[in-house]
């Protein structure tokens, strides 16, 4: 299933992880409820602490998670085990922006970054701000979160 996700403001953090496993997720800066309500009703999930919004975004047919009361690491938790996700290696998302990203080549890559990093061969490009992403050493730190996070749902 394409899960799609409507985050509110209050957190960046589930957003931006959402968007690391590859979840098509709109993050909303100072957006009117309304407004938020009507780009959720697209059939994105809408993930908030607003419980007035949430309200009303049910009462809109809206789905709705509300995090009340939950640190952001305890509600990106809730939210891997309620949808069962995972990290989605075919369809990887810009943490800036949202944008898709495709594999380029080290040559590609080369192009646009001063000094490629040691050791890496594989790089992607966000379609739409141009970031370049590639798997440092970094990227233990957050396979090692992501795992964490899926390790207990069948459990
Ligand atoms: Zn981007």
């Amino acid at each position: 299933m394409n899960l799609r996700f409507l985050v509110d403001s209050m957190h960046g953090y589930v957003a931006k992880w959402l968007r690391i496993m590859g979840y098509d997720t709109v993050y909303l800066n100072h957006v009117e409820d309304n407004d938020a309500i009507k780009l959720a009703s697209d059939g994105r999930i809408l993930v908030t602490s607003d419980a007035e919004l949430a309200k009303t975004a049910e009462a809109r047919g809206v789905q709705v998670v509300l995090i009340k009361g939950l640190n952001e690491e305890e509600a990106l938790r809730l939210l891997t085990e309620k949808f069962d996700l995972s990290l989605r290696e075919d369809s990887l998302r810009c943490t800036v922006c949202n944008g898709e990203l495709e594999a380029i080549s080290l040559e590609e890559a080369a192009r646009t970054i001063e000094v490629i990093p040691k050791g890496i061969s594989k790089f992607w490009r966000c379609k739409e701000c141009g970031k370049i992403y590639w798997r440092g050493s970094h990227w233990k730190n957050i396979s090692r979160q992501i795992s964490s996070l899926t390790r207990f749902k069948h459990g």
